[in-house]
């Protein structure tokens, strides 16, 4: 799992195994049935050369022979056709279900993922994985998978039956066998880093484009085109060499296999013939063995063939999994010595440093301490830190050193729901998901009941729309559609139902619609009553009305205090609100927002 850094990780090859092995077994009963069918068709298929062994064998010498082994042949072909279709429906239903089962795994695992990771290795990558990789995967359980079980029950059954027509006919057989092994060896072993490293090289190809669509009015301002378009280019370069290197690789591996499977035949005869001369086997059990040698051909071909398929697709399905091994940025996991509880609500930073990427300090010995029911202000130029502080109070980033704690206990040693419950972060996601006004509720907290959810909405005074809309109404996408400020309203609302003691206010996300500012500045206003409140500023009135002033610069704080006594000291604060702030009082003024 030792990645680089900027990528999300890839599950190695022990880990692969062990989670196909239990993919395969989830519906055992199903996968033997399927086996089963495929072994019954495979073993009708086996009737005609042994049949047309036997014809040669008593060339001439009985007229109605013939014409029953004609009969008998039929009767099988026809018996495998029947049973290779009904082989293919249970195995298909068995392949979705494992599609299936996957996808949901996939999908439970990529909202587990920790905010920190995704920050850090991009969403191309998570892109590629959702998308490439996982198509890829599914092409391989629904095709590759399931073929590779046909082909080798064909040739095992195959295998048996040259045995049973004499047992030293399996001789000729095994000169296939060092040359398979030796190039499948040599070739399996440069195959998955092969494959892996492809796909990486398409997660950044995806990225790069990403990126580049997302940014095109930035990398239009900053006239940085050609730049992306050179690393456009070396992506696809990249690619374009590890398509190469795996195509090489199957280049030299064809022309072996190809040759190690007609091998047998030419064995088989040669050597049956010289056993038929000596009078070691009969000339019926050397012709059948030269018919199965041949017949094995298609299934050993359809393994080889497949086998490369397994590969991209193991390599696909160890992206995958790695997706579930992101580290988890917080410390809650089971075997901790025991659940500590808050005691109190204050809020303590302490020597906290914070770096987004290694070696880069965005934030550097911050100390901090917020007095339950304090309303604090967080204002400093543009870039200094204060969005950064904010989502580090709020439990969303932890700090690199020192520690932030709620109550003494650090915030990233709280399960998620018992930290929503202490601190939240307001911010203008306000989404409408799916589903009804009152399970929109609930995500806050699901234990609510309709007369708490009537008291929330009643706070921020929208329990007028909400009751004429009426709890059970579907809302969301495809239903009925809320208002943008009904969706804040619907935001604040859950704020007010998971109640937590301290909002970080961070002003540049969490804008009102200004169309209906009004009622809804009174809706948040609501909201704010009674809690403790540290607002990021960017808008110069909320300093002035804080309790505290705290002054953040290139990441440290340099001053904190009420805005009268930083005003009086003349220092940084009062600096900034001078040039902010103007001969003339417009509370308008903004500081530069992120
Ligand atoms: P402010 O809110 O004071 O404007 P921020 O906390 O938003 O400052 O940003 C501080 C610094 O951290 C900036 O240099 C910014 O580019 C950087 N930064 C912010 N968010 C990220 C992120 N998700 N990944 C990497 N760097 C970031």
């Amino acid at each position: 799992m030792s990645q680089p850094q900027s990528t999300l990780p890839v599950a190695d090859a022990a880990e692969v195994r062990a989670y196909a092995r239990r993919l395969v077994l989830l519906h055992p009963r199903q996968l033997a049935a399927s086996l089963l069918l495929y072994s019954l068709a495979a073993a009708a298929g086996l009737v005609a050369p042994w049949m047309l062994g036997d014809l040669v064998q008593d060339a001439g010498r009985h007229a109605g022979t013939a014409a029953t082994a004609g009969a008998v042949i039929c009767a099988a072909v026809a018996a495998q056709a029947l049973l290779e279709r009904y082989a293919t429906v249970t195995s298909t239903r068995l392949s979705e279900k494992i599609v299936a089962r996957l996808r949901e795994d996939f999908v439970r695992k990529v909202l587990e993922l920790p905010l920190t990771t995704v920050e850090r290795a991009g969403s191309g990558d998570l892109v590629a994985r959702t998308t490439r990789d996982i198509d890829v995967l599914s092409r391989t359980v629904q095709l590759a998978a399931p073929d590779t079980l046909i082909a080798l029950c064909t040739i095992l059954l195959t295998l048996g039956a040259i045995a049973l027509a004499g047992p030293l006919l399996l001789l000729p057989s095994l000169v296939a066998v060092p040359v398979l092994w030796a190039s499948t060896r040599w070739y399996l072993r440069r195959a998955r880093p092969g494959y892996l490293r492809a796909s990486a090289s398409y997660s950044r190809l995806t990225e790069g484009l990403t990126e580049t669509v997302d940014g095109a009015r930035t990398v239009e301002a900053l006239g940085i085109a050609k730049r992306r378009l050179a690393r456009t280019d070396r992506d696809i370069a990249e690619s374009y060499a590890a398509e190469r290197h795996t195509l090489w690789l199957r280049s030299v591996y064809l022309p072996f296999a190809d040759t190690a499977y007609m091998l047998p035949v030419a064995a088989t005869l040669v050597v049956g013939g010289l056993f038929y001369v000596d009078g070691a086997v009969s000339l019926g059990a050397a012709t059948a063995a030269t018919l199965y040698v041949q017949q094995i051909i298609g299934p050993v071909d359809r393994l080889l063939f497949w086998m490369d398929e397994l590969q991209v697709g193991g390599a696909s399905l160890a992206r995958i999994l790695g997706v579930g091994q992101a580290l988890p940025d917080r410390h809650t996991e089971a075997g901790q010595d025991a659940v500590h509880t808050p005691a109190g609500q204050g809020i303590e930073v302490r020597g906290v440093h914070y770096a987004y990427r290694e070696g880069h300090d965005i934030l550097r010995d911050v100390n901090l301490v917020i007095r339950p029911g304090e309303r604090l202000a967080i204002v400093g130029p543009s870039g200094a830190g204060k969005s950064t502080l904010g989502r580090l109070l709020a439990g969303i980033h932890t700090p690199r050193t020192g520690s932030v704690t709620v109550g003494g206990v650090p915030l990233d040693a709280l399960p998620l729901p018992e930290l929503r419950r202490q601190v939240a972060l307001v911010s203008q996601e306000h989404h409408v998901f799916r589903g009804t006004l009152r399970d929109n509720l609930l995500i806050a907290r699901p234990e609510a009941a309709d007369d708490e959810l009537e008291k929330a909405l009643k706070t921020i005074d929208a329990w007028e729309w909400a009751s004429a809309l009426g709890l059970d109404t579907e809302v969301g996408s495809g239903a009925a559609r809320l208002s943008p400020a009904q969706a804040q309203q619907l935001a604040l609302a859950r704020l007010v139902l998971a109640d937590p003691h301290t909002l970080v206010l961070d002003e540049a996300t969490a804008q009102l619609d200004p169309r209906t500012a009004r009622h809804l500045e009174r809706s948040l206003a609501a909201v704010l009553e009674g809690r403790t409140v540290i607002a990021i500023a960017h808008r110069l009135h909320t300093a002035h009305d804080a309790d505290r002033v705290v002054v953040l610069d290139d990441g440290r704080i340099t001053e904190a205090g009420p805005h009268r006594e930083l005003i009086g000291r003349g220092g940084p604060y009062a600096a900034l609100w001078e040039s902010w702030h103007g001969p003339d009082e417009g509370p308008a003024v903004r500081t530069g927002g992120t």
